[in-house]
């Protein structure tokens, strides 16, 4: 048998590929090298979920004075400061960071190498450094990336690896997108006082989740100051002095809150990324806004890492093409997390590693579980849902629809409009709950909760008779007794 240098060798530290490697190093005893380019964590712990989370924090502190006052507290809304919540953030970030370097990786016995790898055949990977290394079995966890959408000067726009590292923040920034990244950020920045405006091409937010909390979402964005634009896209992008001849008087032809940025603005030297920027759309809207953000999707990380000269398959938009063990077409190579573009969350990246560690050295084939994976977007309100929206479940079979929306009690003792929606789609043959669906302060933490009864195969009547803890918003989730509808 050839002798490797490692038994694993590991490219990209994010959290998939490091627990992947610390599991395997730690509680296997395998021989473990892990390569990454940029910084220990990825994109999970370094420029996405964790900072993102702590924006959300960071920003629903605004509104804390007026909804004291409400509850008969004298309290004054102070004012926001980006820079030290940034230096705060990106303290905690490299805290984070040697966590998963030191602690996680280094502490399981895994080697690491700060450099960027690429495959030179199915057992050997070569870094930027210039050492060659042999493997009996490689795992590709290299993730993804943001991409902007493919008109001229789209790198005049923001990417959310940028936004946490802002010098300062814009006063008014466009977000170009309707996916989870780009609901988040309209939220988090409207929060944090920003100008916000949102466009998106479709015909509602958010598409594939379910349409109703689709709708109550949109509805809260919008009352709380998000100018949204749906059934909009953008044209043409470029500095605010770089006007094509012919757009003349039409320039502002926005609403007030636009006008006033982009005449704020018009005039000055442009900085490049991230500056002032002229956007014309679909709709025949123009507009400057401070900073434009493309939250447009993200594609797999395969480019340039000598994966198909080695033999393996990519499949659609250049994802590594795996089978249910994560296993690519090179049986010595396997893959796992979003540069797979299977279910793109760090949970599910981590279930895919631990399947892997599972599967190739314990002995155990061990397949991800995919099915029924509860997920949270951090809209304001929150999101949380798990299982088939109505329209998929409809699709598949007859069913009951169980919901409610109503103002939850904190809130509407203060006279906001504020609204939550609680929904249970249930299979009319087997009594199961086949989805459930969210819309509520907190409900991140609600559907973690609810996703283990769904993922058991509780039945409409199994959540019936668990008594309601009270008074709670949750507690509608076992109080429906009629369905609205059924189909
Ligand atoms: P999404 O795929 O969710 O959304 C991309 C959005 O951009 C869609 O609204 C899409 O429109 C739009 N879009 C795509 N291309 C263009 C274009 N050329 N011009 C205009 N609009 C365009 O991607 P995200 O980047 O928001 O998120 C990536 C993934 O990261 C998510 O799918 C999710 O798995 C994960 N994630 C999870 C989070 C969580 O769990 N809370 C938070 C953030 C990310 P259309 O709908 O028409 O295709």
């Amino acid at each position: 048998m050839a002798d490797f240098d490692y038994d694993l060798f590991v490219i990209g530290g994010g959290s998939g590929g490091t627990r992947a490697a610390r599991v395997a190093a730690g509680e296997t005893g395998a021989r473990v090298g892990l390569a990454e380019e940029s910084r220990y964590g990825g994109t999970c712990v370094i420029r996405g979920c964790v900072p993102k989370k702590l924006m959300v924090f960071a920003s629903e502190y605004g509104g804390i004075a007026s909804d004291a006052q409400g509850y008969g507290w004298s309290m004054e809304r102070g004012s926001f400061d980006w820079q030290a919540f940034s230096g705060h953030l990106q303290k905690e970030l490299d805290r984070l960071e040697s966590i998963y370097r030191d602690t996680l990786l280094k502490g399981s016995g895994v080697t690491t190498y700060d450099a960027r790898a690429r495959l030179r055949d199915p057992h050997t990977v070569e870094l930027s450094t210039g050492e060659v290394l042999s493997a009996k079995h490689i795992l590709v966890a290299t993730g993804g990336r943001p991409v902007r959408p493919d008109i001229p000067n789209a790198d005049l726009g923001l990417v959310s690896d940028d936004i946490f590292g802002l010098p300062e923040l814009p006063k008014s920034i466009l977000i170009v997108g309707g996916g989870y990244i780009a609901c988040e950020f309209a939220c988090i920045l409207n929060g944090l006082g920003v100008d916000v405006t949102q466009y998106y091409r479709g015909a509602q937010i958010l598409r594939g989740f379910d349409e109703e909390a689709r709708g109550l979402i949109a509805d809260a964005m919008s009352a709380r100051g998000i100018d949204l634009h749906t059934g909009t896209d953008v044209i043409e992008i470029g500095h605010p002095d770089d006007r094509p001849s012919g757009a003349g008087t039409n320039m502002y032809a926005a609403p007030a809150s636009e006008r006033q940025s982009g005449a704020e603005q018009g005039g000055q030297a442009r900085p490049d990324r991230g500056g002032p920027v002229r956007v014309k759309t679909s709709t025949g809207r123009e507009a400057v806004f401070d900073a434009v953000f493309f939250a447009t999707g993200r594609a797999p990380n395969t480019a340039d890492m000598g994966l198909e000269e080695a033999g393996v398959k990519l499949g659609r938009g250049g994802a590594v093409a795996v089978d249910k063990y994560s296993q690519t077409s090179v049986p010595s190579i396997y893959a796992i997390g979003d540069v797979t573009n299977r279910v793109n969350l760090t949970p599910v990246a981590i279930r895919e590693g631990m399947a892997f560690v599972e599967t190739v050295f314990r002995g155990n084939p061990t397949p991800a579980d995919h099915e029924m994976i509860p997920s949270a977007v951090f809209t304001q309100p929150e999101f949380g849902t798990v299982g088939l929206t109505e329209e998929q479940a409809m699709e598949q079979e007859e069913i009951e629809v169980y919901c409610t929306s109503f103002r939850p009690m904190q809130t509407a003792f203060i006279g906001r409009p504020d609204r939550v929606l609680m929904k249970l789609v249930v299979s009319k043959e087997t009594r199961r709950v086949l989805g459930c669906h969210i819309v509520a302060p907190g409900a991140g933490e609600m559907i973690q909760l609810a996703g283990i009864a769904v993922k058991m195969g509780a039945t409409k009547e199994d959540f019936d008779r668990t008594v309601a803890v009270h008074p709670t918003m949750a507690e509608e989730i076992v109080t429906m007794r009629k369905p609205v509808r059924s189909g």
